[in-house]
């Protein structure tokens, strides 16, 4: 049983151009139910991309995805999103918030895009800004936020639809090594308090340490 699987996938950039760059060259993965899982890989070897592809947001030019055992680089625009809207949830180096909207707002969003009632949806917000430290926080703007607090909301939004696999792409690496060790903490108490499966890209062998398992990328393919 695997939440993701990647099978070959191959994707180059400027297709038949000069500049054509060969970034996944036959790239495989699978991450069974509960398993964190660290992707480390220097800057520029198609980690982001990697990540994209995995997250529906990006399709391969040959190989298969596979989430919860659904094949879906054959299916629609349509389908794949609806796909990503409903299991994968995502998280970046900057939280992305929207400023005009408060961190309680930020995370009963995109529940309500989902259909989910207006009390249930900030119940779940309020129960999720208390697993990570921030129920104070509530009622900020993320201006008013630290980066510290910032990223940890921008977990609570990429959680709130219970997502059956997290994508994240250096989400502590903006923030100073004390606030990344503890923010980093915050978020693996979080996918291991809901067993959520995740793959998560990171410079830091420390933090890649803390995981269930470390992949490394290499020419184009997972080691
Ligand atoms: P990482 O996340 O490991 O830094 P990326 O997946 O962002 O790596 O990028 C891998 C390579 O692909 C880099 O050489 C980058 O310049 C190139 N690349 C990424 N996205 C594009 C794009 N949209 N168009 C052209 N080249 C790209
Ligand atoms: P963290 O370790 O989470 O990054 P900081 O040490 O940066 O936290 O911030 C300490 C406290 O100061 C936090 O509770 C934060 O909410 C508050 N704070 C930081 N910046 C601001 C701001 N611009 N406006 C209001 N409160 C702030």
């Amino acid at each position: 049983e695997t939440v993701l699987k990647l099978s070959g996938i191959q994707k180059a950039y400027n297709h038949g151009k000069p500049n054509e760059v060969s970034v996944l060259r036959g790239a495989d993965l699978a991450i069974v139910p509960g398993e964190v899982v660290a992707l480390v890989a220097p800057s520029g070897a198609g980690k982001s991309t990697l990540l994209h592809i995995a997250g529906l947001l990006d399709t391969p030019d040959k190989g298969q995805v596979e989430i919860a055992g659904q094949e879906m680089t054959r299916l629609s625009d349509r389908r794949r999103t609806l796909a990503r809207r409903a299991d994968v949830g995502f998280i970046y180096q900057f939280h992305h918030l929207l400023p005009e909207f408060t961190a309680l707002e930020n995370i009963t969003l995109p529940q309500l895009a989902a259909g989910k009632p207006r009390a249930e949806a900030e119940a779940r917000a309020r129960e999720l800004l208390g697993q990570v430290g921030v129920e104070k926080r509530a009622d900020h703007r993320p201006a008013a936020l630290s980066g510290g607090e910032q990223q940890r909301v921008a977990f609570c939004r990429a959680l709130a639809n219970a997502p059956r696999l997290l994508l994240a792409d250096e989400p502590t690496g903006n923030l100073d090594p004390d606030t990344s060790d503890r923010v980093f903490d915050a978020l693996m108490a979080l996918v291991r308090g809901t067993g959520l499966s995740a793959l998560i890209a990171t410079h830091n062998l420390e933090l890649a340490a803390r995981m269930d398992r470390v992949v490394r990328m290499d020419h184009g393919v997972v080691a």
